[in-house]
């Protein structure tokens, strides 16, 4: 990867933003400003003059707006090379399928769809029209992480033993984009598949292997209209072949917190923030005592998307595919599962 490669503005690969929501205009969006590989070209939402709004802002041609029901138009845009879903979860594999169908290549937000089937349509819509599939796991983009990993890699801590890793934050359905998220038909499910994803899917990049064993446990306030649908907190432990034991916990009913800590026979890595947009942070612990790991800052999300335009310019396959979102998905319909929350993947029962 070549993440500071500064392209000019017509080698760059032009981008359609789908759905102009919270994290689409306040994260990626600005963040096209620091691609060198990638440029907005074209931008799709239902609400017509947020979208021209939006357009103008950015530099996008009227010729490059579209509404849901025009989407499909977006086959005969040769500016538009990628399309980014940044839609609710339910809304993932119907957008990837008709962009792959349309002969674009698609980056979409975890988590990938609700349902494994979903997840499979996808790959297979993206194989057959041979475009690239890559799902938003911006960590494995992100400076600190990366660093972990690469200090893991290196034996800085020993041999990895166990990971603790806890996500949350107060769902607060007053706020437009956490009012899809209580409910179950268009989030697929609450804090685990929201937040709860990004333990899950760091122990299994961190350890390198998929968990053997499941247990879970969940809990939703009783009376609590937010948690209705969608459970309020999660814990679940993984364990690994190689013999690593993660410990996650995920909710939507405390105060925030995103962080991991790596615990190795010799030592300990500490992210604390591990995940948030900016201002992560990485301490190392040995016998020797610890310290703050100065990492040079870089935008993780710029990082991301140029990692796709990456792939499609020189035809690699995205480090974070469709595969590792299928298997993530399959992996929280067995913690659910083993929480409880049966039925299939719609339903549960208390
Ligand atoms: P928002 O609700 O803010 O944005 C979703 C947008 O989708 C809406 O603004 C709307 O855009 C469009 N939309 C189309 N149909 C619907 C519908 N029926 N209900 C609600 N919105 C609809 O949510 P977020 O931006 O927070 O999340 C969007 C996606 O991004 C999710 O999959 C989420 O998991 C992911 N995400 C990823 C993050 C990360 O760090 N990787 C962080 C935050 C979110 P319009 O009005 O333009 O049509």
């Amino acid at each position: 990867m070549q993440p500071d490669l500064l392209l000019p503005p017509g080698e760059r690969l032009g981008w359609a933003i789908v759905g102009l929501g919270d994290f689409a205009c306040n994260q990626i969006l600005p963040a096209f400003a620091a691609c060198g590989r990638s440029k907005v070209t074209a931008v799709v939402s239902g609400d017509r003059a947020k979208a021209e709004r939006v357009a103008r802002q950015y530099g996008v041609p009227a010729h490059g707006v579209y509404t849901y029901e025009t989407f499909d138009q977006i086959r005969d845009n040769p500016e538009i090379d990628v399309v980014y879903i940044i839609l609710p979860n339910a809304m993932h594999a119907e957008y990837t399928v008709r962009a792959a169908q349309a002969g674009k290549h698609v980056m979409c937000e975890k988590p990938m769809a609700p349902t494994g089937a979903e997840c499979r349509r996808m790959i297979d819509a993206c194989a057959e029209a041979q475009r690239k599939l890559m799902i938003a796991y911006r960590a494995h983009f992100e400076p600190h992480n990366v660093e972990a990993q690469r200090l893991l890699r290196e034996g800085a801590i020993g041999e990895l033993k166990l990971i603790v890793a806890d996500h949350a934050r107060l769902l607060d359905p007053q706020q437009p984009q956490d009012r899809w998220r209580t409910q179950r038909e268009l989030a697929g499910g609450g804090a685990l598949v929201d937040i709860g994803i990004y333990s899950l899917n760091a122990a299994r990049w961190f350890t390198g292997e998929e968990p053997t064993g499941i247990q879970a446990t969940e809990f939703s306030t009783p009376g609590d209209e937010r948690f209705r649908e969608v459970e309020e907190s999660i814990s679940f432990v993984l364990r690994f072949p190689g013999g690593v034991i993660a410990n996650c916990l995920a909710s939507y009913g405390v105060e925030r917190c995103k962080r991991y800590r790596l615990l190795g026979s010799e030592g300990w890595l500490d992210l604390d923030p591990a995940t948030e947009y900016h201002g992560n942070r990485l301490v190392v612990g040995t016998a020797k005592g610890h310290e703050e790991r100065i990492v040079a800052a870089g935008n993780q999300f710029a990082r991301e998307i140029d990692h796709l335009s990456e792939c499609v310019q020189e035809n690699h396959e995205p480090q974070t595919d469709g595969l590792m979102g299928l298997r993530d998905v399959e992996l929280i319909q067995a913690i659910y599962q083993a929480a409880g929350i049966t039925g299939g993947e719609q339903t549960r029962e208390r």
